[in-house]
């Protein structure tokens, strides 16, 4: 019998989790469909890969009805607008790409009897008033606010990836994503990890939002994937958290980008947006007994990487 690849599809594949996705599945041997509309994601993330017989890139917005001839045996669903400014930005799409993209994401799996996994994400606990956050709480989450739109978008995508699964008896999967964190983070998404390294690379001063006592915990890209990977071959079919429980105040977050940086900017502080969480960890426990999984890059090394990718990127000599 000869070996034939096995296809997957990733939506989202120029964005910056997708692109690393992608890397991942075609070293595990996959044929990889990448899917993007370009709104958020960037062709630059995926552009190592043009030429390659195993990745084809389809520019296309799944919220627009998604046909693909051939085989598929897995698609990860990873489009979306992901950053609090990104989906304040775009609140519409926001909404759209996380119920309607994951209704034809799953029509799409159905029809080829493929294994569906879902990129769902902490945001689904809202302002969580359990701590550390384990899968089996239910959430916290104005639906109204300004992160509504993604908070709900994603918790209406899991419902729909369960009724797929209940229903159809389709073979699903839900990962919870926790802040995560390395190269190919846009330097403008807003998010506090390129902010303040960009903040910090340009010697101008690091915008901390509020007194700086909310806290994250910072998971490093290459960690992330790993967990998902490992979700994906797995057969369990309810949301698993991945993500560093490492926690931290966005204050000492600060620091310690000036200290790995070696910056002398000063911090200042800017209004904390509305319903900004005020702590996050991940309880996972269910990912270390499920998928043998826990990180493996420490805060300081994934740091340095991402640093060093910045200052790559912005050409600012070390
Ligand atoms: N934050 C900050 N300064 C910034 C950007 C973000 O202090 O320039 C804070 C933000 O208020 C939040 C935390 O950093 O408490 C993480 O924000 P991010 O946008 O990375 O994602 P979130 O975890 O809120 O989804």
């Amino acid at each position: 019998m000869s070996h034939k690849k096995k296809t997957a599809v990733v939506t989202g594949a120029a964005g910056f989790l997708g692109s690393h996705l992608t890397d991942r599945l075609l070293k595990e041997g996959y044929k990889v469909i990448g899917i993007d509309n370009l709104l958020t994601g960037n062709v630059h993330n995926i552009e190592h890969l043009a030429g390659k017989g195993n990745f084809k890139f389809i520019q296309q917005d799944v919220t627009e009805y998604l046909y693909l001839p051939g085989e598929v045996h897995l698609v990860f669903h990873f489009a979306s607008p992901a950053s609090p400014i990104d989906y304040l930005k775009l609140p519409i799409q926001t909404l759209k790409v996380g119920s309607i993209g994951t209704h034809h994401a799953l029509g799409l799996a159905k029809a080829k009897g493929a294994t569906f996994l879902l990129a769902s994400t902490s945001e689904t606990y809202g302002d969580p008033l359990e701590h550390p956050q384990k899968e089996t709480y239910w959430g916290n989450v104005n639906p109204i606010g300004l992160r509504g739109v993604y908070d709900e978008a994603k918790r209406f995508a899991e419902a729909m990836v369960m009724a797929y699964h209940r229903f159809h008896d389709m073979d699903t999967k839900i990962v919870r994503i926790f802040n995560t964190y390395g190269p190919r983070m846009r330097l403008e998404d807003g998010r506090v990890v390129p902010a303040f390294i960009g903040q910090a690379l340009h010697g101008e001063p690091l915008t901390v939002f509020g007194e700086g006592r909310q806290t994250r915990s910072f998971c490093f890209v290459s960690d992330l994937i790993d967990g998902i990977y490992r979700l994906s071959q797995s057969d369990y079919h309810e949301p698993v958290n991945i993500g560093n429980p490492a926690e931290m105040t966005v204050m000492d977050f600060a620091k310690a980008i000036l200290h790995i940086t070696g910056s002398k900017s000063e911090i200042v502080h800017h209004e904390l947006p509305a319903d900004d969480p005020k702590v996050r960890q991940p309880d996972i426990t269910l990912a270390r007994q499920l998928l043998g999984w826990e990180p493996q890059v420490s805060f300081e090394e994934g740091i340095s990487r991402t640093v060093e990718y910045f200052r790559d990127f912005l050409r600012i000599p070390a």
